[in-house]
């Protein structure tokens, strides 16, 4: 509700039912599925919509030709980063629906990034619905196989995007804003290895970590559980310089008195997983104390083996016999915990999850054993269920949404 001349006037909410789509009149193809780097095309449309008190509240949605959006300079996006965004994938069921993973969460998230900069707020269920919309709209998108079927690991990665647009450098909320959707065909995140460099079929690279405290992620009374464009642009710097060291992501810490406090691997989750003295196995991740983002993936992974410590165990490879259990545990991690745990032998794995690469196993830096699959047999039989779960072979209480 906002004050005019003394009135109060409601304003309107996304309303689903009066969205306009204008479609291009020069479509575009799909590139070649083995030129599909994270992030670098765009398919045909986006969804936009904007709100703006003095127009009454929420715009009517439109999904139209992706175009430049064109901003006053002075923009409170620009100025003071009000800017936020969600990442989601949609992928390819075998009868060839669109699914996408348990998107009322983000929505959920993106609703919480959208307050934490006081941005106007949107009603999310209604927003879900465009976005199905838009990728029913950007079907073809989806990479497939020259049979149309489904391609595992294949995906169009879906950016829900939120900006404040408001026109003033007044340093203050905007309570003007600009909510977009765009779609990005992706391919594995993980290339497939060259038969040159001598690796087993379906071998995954770990990534190479370098620990970093001097620079800090994310801190207590901080912004780092939102997903906020803010978060990210500090750590390039910080990233660059791994990568001209040799690594590949940063582990993110953070000094708390002579101890250093694992948070994220990069902008993944961190999981590691230790060898029981009963043979099973804990797999352990931080807890969301304000400074991990809570991933979608990560949720996924507790649910799953809370829901049944043998749910995994028909994906281990029938060497590890008896197959073990998995026990999931959020405990508030630190450096000399895992050096110490390194030295009893403890650790059998570490790995990053996350919507982009959904399990990426991590080696050196920390000493994590080696696997010939690069990935361990834990992360392997994690990334399997979660995979067969997001692209519809496996139903599971729902999570996969249709569109
Ligand atoms: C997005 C993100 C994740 C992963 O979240 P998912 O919902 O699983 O994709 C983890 N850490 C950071 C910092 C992120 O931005």
């Amino acid at each position: 509700m906002a004050i005019e001349n003394g009135h109060a006037v409601v304003l309107q909410e996304i309303d689903p039912s009066k969205l306009k789509i204008t479609r291009t009149p020069t479509p575009s193809t799909l590139p070649s599925t083995t030129s599909l780097p994270f992030g670098i095309h765009h398919s045909d449309h986006m969804l936009i919509l904007s709100y703006d008190p003095q127009a009454g509240g929420w715009s009517a949605p439109e999904i139209k030709p992706y175009a430049n959006i064109s901003l006053d300079p002075m923009s409170s996006c620009f100025q003071y980063a009000t800017s936020c965004f969600e990442g989601m994938k949609a992928y390819l069921s075998p009868t060839s629906q669109p699914l996408l993973f348990r998107p009322e969460m983000n929505m959920a998230r993106l609703a919480s990034s959208v307050s934490r900069l006081s941005l106007p707020p949107f009603d999310t269920s209604a927003l879900l619905e465009l976005i199905k919309k838009l990728v029913k709209t950007e079907e073809k998108w989806i990479p497939r196989d020259e049979q149309g079927k489904a391609l595992t690991g294949y995906s169009l990665y879906v950016r829900p995007t939120m900006i404040g647009t408001k026109s003033s450098l007044g340093v203050g909320a905007s309570d003007k804003a600009i909510l977009y959707v765009i779609c990005s065909p992706s391919g594995p995140f993980f290339p497939p290895v060259l038969p040159s460099e001598g690796k087993v079929p379906g071998y995954i690279k770990p990534v190479k970590l370098l620990t970093v405290s001097e620079h800090v992620r994310a801190w207590p009374g901080g912004t780092g559980a939102h997903k906020l464009a803010l978060n990210y642009s500090p750590g390039f710097l910080t990233q660059k310089e791994a990568e001209r060291k040799g690594y590949d992501q940063i582990l993110w810490l953070r000094r708390e008195g002579r101890e250093e406090v694992v948070m994220e691997v990069g902008a993944m989750n961190f999981f590691v997983a230790l060898k029981r003295d009963d043979g099973d196995i804990d797999i352990i991740t931080p807890p969301l104390d304000g400074t991990i983002l809570p991933g979608v993936t990560r949720a996924s992974i507790l649910q799953l083996i809370q829901s049944d410590p043998t749910l995994f165990s028909s994906s281990f490879s029938s060497t590890t016999n008896p197959t073990p259990k998995l026990y999931a545990h959020e405990t508030p991690l630190t450096m000399s915990q895992l050096d110490a745990w390194h030295s009893q032998h403890k650790i059998l794995e570490i790995f990053g999850v996350g919507t982009a690469a959904i399990v990426a196993p991590v080696g050196a830096t920390i000493v994590v054993p080696e696997y010939e699959q690069g990935i361990g047999p834990v992360a392997a039989a994690i990334r399997k269920i979660i995979l067969d779960i997001q692209e519809g072979r496996v139903e599971w209480e729902g999570w996969a949404v249709g569109c």
